[in-house]
C-alpha cells in the first residue's frame, strides 16, 4: 500500500535488508534455533553492512538515517523466521545502547557503543527482577562507591544478549531510600569478577539468549556509570517510547509475514476440490486480519511521526505496541488454523510464529501496562510533556502549582509502575512536595511511571487536541546540543584495530601504508601546509605515511597517493564529484594510463557523476560508512554505478 511516511530511499534500504535476511539469516533459523543461540559472526556481519547503527550518527560509525529507515529495517527483521534474532538485535540496536549514546560519555561511547555499531560487541540491558518487572522503581540491585569503584549485588532475570553479551547496562540502586530517585545505570562488563549468568529455557524465541544475571560483590570503575547518579529512571523513562515503537514495528512485520505465508498455503492446499483460499470463511477472517494489520501499522507509522518530530508520544507509542503485540499473537493464532495439523509441525514457519508471537504482549511494558497507559491519557485527560532536561536541576522539585509542573505521584504509598515502567515510592518521589495534583493518583495504584513527566490537564466533552507543543528538544536519537558536543570532544582513537574510529577533533591518526605497489612516483611533498606524507626507510619496509583527511580537499590532493596502479591496467575514466556542503565543491578525478590525477573544478566529459556531503565521503573514505548503505539511503548519488564500483577499488582506504 502506498504510504506517506516510505519514500523510495526507504523502499530500497527495505528490499536491501529483506535480501540480506532471507540469503544470509534465514537459511540458519533451525540451526541457530536448535543452538539457542546466535553466532558473533552474524552480528559482526551485519554491522558490515552498516545494519547496526541505523540512528546513531556517522562520527559513531552509524548512518544517522531517519525513524523511517528504522522502521523498514524492524519490520523486515522477522524475514530471518527466528524471534529470538529479532530480539537479540533490536536489543542491541535500540535498547541496550540508547541511554549511552544520549548520557554517555565520549569514553563510554568509544567503548560500548562505536563496537556495538559495529557489531564487534553486544550489549543488554538489565531492569527487571526475580521479584520486579512491571514495577522498576522496586528494583533491589545495589550499587554502593568504595574508593573509585562501584560494588554491585543483586539478580537480574529474562536480560536479552545477558548470556552472551559483552556488556551489560544494569540499572542499579544507588540510594536505598530514594525509590524511583535512587536509581542509576551502570555498565558491567562481562569478565567483571563475581558477575556469573545463565541461559532460561524458553518456550519461544530460541535462538535469543535470556539470561538470569547474578552480581556478588561485582566491582566497577565509578567511570562506568551512565548519565549522573540517581538518574537512572529517568534515563530508562527516556527510552520507553522507542523501545515500544520497535516491538511494535517487528510486531507488525511478523503478522505481515505469517499472513504472507499463509496466503501462499491456502491457495495451494486443496479441499474438496478447490483450494482452500476459495472458502469464505476463510477469505474473511483473513480480510479481517490485513484490514487490522493496515491501521495497527499506520498507527506506528503516525507515533514514529511524532517521535521523529519530537515530541513525546507516550500514549500513541503504547496504543502502537498495544495493538501491534496483540494482533501479532492473534495473526499467528489464526493463521496457524489454517494451516490445520501442518500447522503444528515444526519444519512449517507458522508453528514458530505462534510460539514466537507469544512474547510481544509481555516485554518491553505488557498489553495491561500499555493499557494503564493509555487509560491515563484517554480518562484522565494526562498529556505527557517533554522533560526537561536541565542538567543544573535534575532532581529539583518544581514550583508547587505551576500546572505545567510534572504531576506528582502519591507522597505516601508505594505505586505500581509502568512496566518497562516502574512505580514511584513516596520517599524517592523529587515532586513530593508539589501536593496539587496528587489526589488524581491518590487512590490509584495502577498509576504509571510516565505519571511523572505528565501534567493534568480537564478533559471537556468534544475538546479538540491541543495542538503539538512546539518543538524544543531534539527525538530521541538526534543528538541534543550537550550530547553533540560530547561527542566530538577530543578522545584518543580506539585501541582495537576492529573498531571504527571517527573523532574529527581528536589528534589526527596517521596510518601506514607498506605496499610499495602504493608508493607515488616521487617522494615526499607538503599537503596545506603541514608534514602530511613523508617517506620512511626504503623498500620493500618502506612506509608511505599518510594522515588521515579531515576535509574532501585534503582527500583528493592525497588520492592519487593511494592509487593502485596494478589494479587500474587498461582502465580509463574520468569522474566529477560535487559535494552540497563546502565551498571547494567541485573536484575531477583522471584515470589514464595506470596513473590517477586529481584535481579541482570540472574539467572534459565526466564518465561519471558523484554527488554527495563531505561528511559522507569522508566516513565512506575512513571506514565508517558502507558505501553500499550511503547509496541505498540516497546519501550518495552516482550517475554510472559500474564505474563508481571499480573507481572504488581502485584506492587504499585511509581506515586503519
Ligand atoms: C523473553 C523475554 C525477554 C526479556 N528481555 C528483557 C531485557 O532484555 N531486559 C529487561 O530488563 N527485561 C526483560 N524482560 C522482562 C520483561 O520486561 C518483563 O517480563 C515485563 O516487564 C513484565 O514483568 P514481569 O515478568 O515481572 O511481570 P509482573 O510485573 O510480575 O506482572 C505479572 C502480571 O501482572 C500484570 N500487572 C502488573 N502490574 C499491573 C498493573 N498495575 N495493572 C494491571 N496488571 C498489572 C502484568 O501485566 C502481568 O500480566 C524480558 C522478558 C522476556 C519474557
Amino acid at each position: 500500500m502506498t504510504s506517506i511516511y516510505f519514500g523510495e530511499e526507504h523502499e530500497s534500504f527495505r528490499r536491501t535488508v529483506r535480501q540480506f535476511l532471507e540469503s544470509e539469516i534465514a537459511p540458519y533459523a533451525h540451526e541457530w534455533e536448535e543452538a539457542r543461540r546466535i553466532p558473533r559472526e552474524a552480528f559482526r556481519r551485519m554491522g558490515d553492512l552498516g545494519l547496526l547503527g541505523i540512528l546513531f550518527p556517522e562520527e559513531l560509525g552509524g548512518t544517522g538515517a531517519s525513524i523511517f529507515h528504522a522502521l523498514a529495517f524492524l519490520e523486515e527483521l522477522p524475514r530471518s523466521r527466528m524471534g529470538g534474532f529479532v530480539a537479540a538485535v533490536s536489543v542491541q540496536q535500540f535498547i541496550a545502547t540508547g541511554a549511552i549514546h544520549l548520557h554517555g560519555t565520549p569514553e563510554q561511547k568509544r567503548r560500548w557503543l562505536a563496537p556495538s555499531i559495529a557489531g564487534t560487541k553486544v550489549g543488554a540491558i538489565a531492569i527487571s527482577e526475580p521479584d520486579t518487572g512491571s514495577d522498576v522503581a522496586a528494583i533491589r540491585t545495589m550499587a554502593r562507591r568504595d574508593g573509585d569503584s562501584w560494588v554491585i549485588d543483586g539478580a537480574k532475570t529474562w536480560i536479552t544478549n545477558g548470556v552472551e553479551g559483552d556488556f551489560v547496562v544494569v540499572a542499579c540502586r544507588t540510594d536505598r531510600d530514594a525509590g524511583a530517585g535512587g536509581l542509576s545505570l551502570i555498565v558491567v562488563e562481562a569478565d567483571a569478577p563475581g558477575f556469573s549468568r545463565s541461559k532460561l529455557r524458553k518456550m519461544g524465541w530460541h535462538s535469543s539468549d535470556t539470561g538470569e544475571l547474578t552480581f556478588e560483590n561485582v566491582r566497577v570503575p565509578l567511570g562506568n556509570l551512565v548519565g549522573e547518579e540517581n538518574e537512572g529512571f529517568y534515563l530508562i523513562m527516556e527510552t520507553f517510547v522507542l523501545e515500544r515503537l520497535v516491538t511494535a514495528a517487528t510486531s507488525v512485520g511478523s503478522a505481515r509475514l505469517a499472513l504472507e505465508e499463509t496466503r501462499k498455503y491456502i491457495l495451494e492446499r486443496h479441499a474438496f476440490g478447490r483450494p482452500i483460499g476459495k472458502f469464505q470463511a476463510i477469505r474473511h477472517r483473513l480480510a479481517d486480519l490485513y484490514a487490522e494489520l493496515e491501521a495497527a501499522a499506520q498507527l506506528v507509522y503516525h507515533a514514529a511521526w511524532l517521535h521523529e518530530k519530537g515530541e513525546n508520544p507516550v500514549a500513541e507509542a503504547c496504543m502502537a505496541k498495544l495493538l501491534a503485540t496483540e494482533l501479532s499473537k492473534k495473526t499467528a493464532d489464526e493463521c496457524l488454523q489454517f494451516f490445520g495439523g501442518f500447522g503444528t509441525v515444526e519444519e512449517y514457519p507458522i508453528e514458530r510464529f505462534f510460539r514466537d508471537s507469544r512474547f510481544g504482549t509481555i516485554v518491553a511494558g505488557t498489553s495491561e501496562i500499555m493499557r494503564e497507559v493509555i487509560a491515563k491519557a484517554a480518562i484522565d485527560g494526562l498529556a505527557f510533556p517533554k522533560r526537561e532536561r536541565d542538567e543544573d536541576d535534575a532532581a529539583a522539585p518544581p514550583t508547587p502549582g505551576d500546572p505545567a509542573d510534572p504531576v506528582p505521584p502519591p507522597a505516601a504509598e508505594p505505586l505500581p509502575a509502568d512496566g518497562g515502567g516502574p512505580l514511584l515510592d513516596g520517599a524517592g518521589n523529587p515532586f513530593a512536595e508539589d501536593a496539587g495534583s496528587q489526589e488524581v493518583f491518590e487512590a490509584d495504584v495502577t498509576d504509571t511511571l510516565e505519571a511523572i513527566f505528565t501534567e493534568t490537564r480537564p478533559v471537556t466533552p468534544g475538546e479538540a487536541p491541543a495542538p503539538p507543543s512546539e518543538v524544543t528538544e531534539p527525538s530521541f536519537f538526534a543528538p541534543s546540543p550537550a550530547v553533540e558536543s560530547a561527542a566530538v570532544e577530543p578522545v584518543a582513537p580506539p585501541a582495537e584495530a576492529t573498531v571504527p574510529a571517527f573523532y574529527p577533533t581528536a589528534p589526527v591518526p596517521v596510518y601506514e601504508v607498506t605496499d610499495p605497489a602504493y608508493f607515488p612516483p616521487t617522494g615526499a611533498r607538503q599537503m596545506a601546509g603541514r608534514d602530511a606524507v613523508t617517506l620512511a626507510g626504503s623498500a620493500p619496509s618502506l612506509a608511505l605515511r599518510i594522515p588521515v583527511p579531515t576535509s574532501v580537499a585534503e582527500l583528493f590532493e592525497t588520492l592519487p597517493l593511494r592509487f593502485r596502479a596494478d589494479r587500474a591496467a587498461g582502465w580509463s575514466a574520468r569522474l566529477h564529484f560535487r559535494f552540497k556542503d563546502v565551498e571547494r565543491s567541485d573536484w575531477t578525478v583522471v584515470i589514464e594510463d595506470g596513473s590517477c590525477r586529481a584535481f579541482e573544478g570540472h574539467d572534459g566529459a565526466a564518465d561519471c557523476v558523484v554527488t554527495t556531503t563531505e561528511k559522507t565521503y569522508l566516513a565512506i573514505e575512513g571506514g565508517q560508512q558502507a558505501p553500499e548503505t550511503a547509496f541505498l539511503l540516497g546519501k550518495v548519488k552516482v550517475s554510472n554505478i559500474a564505474a563508481m564500483t571499480k573507481f572504488g577499488k581502485l584506492f587504499r582506504k585511509v581506515a586503519p
